[in-house]
């Protein structure tokens, strides 16, 4: 039995697959663009096709996301505050406080230890302290959103960004740049910006350890030490952080796809 969970960020979207014994088979990934139904298939028939399966072979899926409602092939819809919460606590079941930075949003929240969300709060509408932030950042250095966390890990000296908005950073950067600033030092000062905006949405919930680090910004390295220094405690974090969502609503899928079993086979023998 396999269980899908399709998670349609504003920037990404992404796949799992899992089978009848919550293993992860399959991932799918791609940006999400304008058509968000071909997106949601796309990346199923990517899951599909590592875990060596057809998409009929799935029994139960899920959307989440923004573009939850727009997955045609979902079976229903779990928001991604629960499936990260889910998801989190699946992978890393220590966490009791769940820090996401997608591409457009921020959110902190807070799990019990059956992955249950109680409670949880997100950055208002502007990009300021999300994925944006750090891939303008990224455009104006010239490097992909990949690097420069790596970069910033290689920072000796101490450089504070003021700007927390999107648009007004990018000159910021030029103007350190133009005075001879390593871009090191400014990669840093933007992730440090980031941890710090990132603390204040934490502290609204109450952090609580273990702190698990999901989504995109997650696969970030430099974003990953500087939480971790902002916090003062280690942070969970893993190859899977992009895919929590999914991960969570894959979980939910195969959870559903089970009580049908079982009702089914009430049914039989009643
Ligand atoms: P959403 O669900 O809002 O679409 P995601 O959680 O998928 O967002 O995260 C997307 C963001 O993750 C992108 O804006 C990008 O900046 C960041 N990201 C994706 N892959 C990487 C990577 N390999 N290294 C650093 N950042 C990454």
């Amino acid at each position: 039995m396999y269980g899908a969970g399709i998670d349609v960020g504003s920037t990404q979207t992404k796949c799992v697959v899992l089978d009848g014994n919550g293993e992860i088979v399959g991932r799918g990934l791609r940006m999400t663009g304008a058509d968000v139904v071909k997106a949601s298939e796309q990346v199923l028939e990517q899951a599909c096709a590592e875990a060596g399966i057809e998409t009929h072979e799935i029994v139960y899926t899920i959307g989440t996301g923004y573009g939850r409602f727009r997955v045609a092939t979902g079976d229903d819809q779990v928001t991604e505050i629960s499936c990260h919460a889910k998801g989190a606590v699946h992978l890393f079941p220590g966490t009791r406080t769940i820090l996401d930075i997608g591409g457009q949003d921020t959110k902190a929240i807070k799990t019990n230890a059956r992955g249950e969300v109680v409670d949880f709060c997100m950055n208002d509408k502007c990009a300021a302290g999300t994925g944006r932030f750090l891939a303008a950042a990224a455009e104006v250095m010239g490097l992909d959103v990949s690097e420069i966390g790596p970069v910033a890990l290689k920072s000796t000296e101490e450089l504070k960004i003021t700007n927390v908005c999107t648009v007004f950073v990018e000159s910021e950067i030029l103007n350190q740049l133009s005075r001879g600033r390593k871009r090191e030092d400014i990669l840093a000062g933007v992730h440090r910006s980031i941890a710090g905006r990132s603390a204040s949405l934490l502290r609204r919930v109450g952090v609580e350890e273990e702190l698990t680090f999901t989504g995109g910004v997650a696969r970030n390295p430099g974003m990953v030490a500087a939480v971790e220094r902002r916090m003062k405690m280690k942070v969970n974090a893993s190859e899977d952080s992009q895919f929590m969502g999914a991960l969570g609503a894959a979980l939910f899928a195969l959870e559903r796809a089970m009580a049908g079993v079982r009702r089914k086979e009430q049914e039989v023998q009643g």
